[in-house]
């Protein structure tokens, strides 16, 4: 299990959440769209980073 591990959200012009970066293993894993269950899966330990939305907040899981 990477011990640098980080999301990085990025926003629109008008605030609304486009996208999540996923850093994991200290590399950048990659970018999902910001749409409920979207997931990513880290090449060095894979474990799978999923994104979760509900009424008006979202959760990033770590399964690993
Ligand atoms: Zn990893």
């Amino acid at each position: 299990m990477g011990k640098e591990m980080d999301y990085r959200v990025n926003f629109n012009e008008n605030n609304k959440i486009l996208s999540v970066e996923i850093t994991c293993c200290q590399k950048r894993i990659g970018e999902i769209r910001f749409k409920n269950g979207e997931s990513k899966k880290c090449p060095e330990c894979g474990a799978v980073h999923t994104l979760r939305i509900q009424h008006n907040h979202f959760h990033l899981t770590l399964n690993k």
